[in-house]
């Protein structure tokens, strides 16, 4: 079966071209000219990967990626942001984008991004499949993919689910940021390491009673993170 991607992007030309190429490497390929279009798709079927442009007609690209994510669809969103506005690019992986690419972009960089990001949908068979793990005030169901605080639902990203899966794994264990990239992001060419550390952070948010003074994912100072239970 070819994985199903989305694309939801007004510019015909990029629209053109992307849809071939990716066709070209044999996926399917659906569009959305518009913010409003895109979000019904994405949740009226089902996709592999959702190409979400920022600037659109009628709802932006961070509204919809939030509402996805508000309506607990996990389906790995790559954002394409105009060049250089770092702020994009933070405003839209704390929406919960699985990644992004500026624009005007190498094709070649976005189809091994593409292919990063299906590879690793749907999640691996792991022992903690059907599991609940609690730490903290924290449940994570892995079955469902949920997480409660408290008993309250926490929002993660696809991201930063994987993430907190990861650690969970191997707690206790001492994980580089380039592990960490290698092995939750699934490649490391093109993403800086403080991609960790912004994750990170925004887990310890999420997450933990004090951000500032983590109890569970801990800093190793020089070498990377640990998650202690
Ligand atoms: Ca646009």
């Amino acid at each position: 079966m070819s994985k199903r991607i989305l694309l939801v992007e007004d510019e015909p030309g990029l629209v053109m071209t992307l849809t071939d190429r990716l066709r070209g490497e044999g996926y399917q390929v659906e569009t959305a000219g518009d913010g409003v279009t895109g979000l019904a798709r994405a949740l009226g079927e089902s996709y592999d990967l959702i190409i979400l442009d920022v600037m659109l007609p009628q709802r932006n690209g961070f509204d919809v990626c939030r509402d996805l994510r508000q309506q607990r669809n996990q389906t790995p969103v790559m954002m394409l942001t105009a060049r250089g506005q770092v702020v994009d690019r933070v405003i839209g992986l704390k929406l919960g984008a699985d990644d992004y690419l500026c624009k005007p972009f190498e094709m070649l960089e976005l189809l091994a991004r593409v292919e990063a990001l299906l590879r690793r949908t749907p999640a691996e068979p792991s022992s903690l499949d059907g599991e609940i793990f609690r730490f903290g005030a924290v449940q994570v169901d892995f079955r469902r993919a949920r997480v409660l605080r408290a008993g309250v639902p926490v929002d993660l990203s696809a991201l930063e689910f994987r993430l907190l899966r990861y650690f969970i794994e191997h707690r206790g264990d001492t994980l580089t940021r380039d592990e960490l990239l290698n092995e939750v992001w699934g490649y490391n060419a093109f993403v800086s390491t403080r991609t960790v550390d912004v994750h990170v952070a925004w887990l310890r948010q999420k997450l933990e009673t004090h951000a500032r003074h983590p109890k569970h994912i801990l800093t190793v100072h020089g070498l990377g993170y640990k998650f202690v239970g």
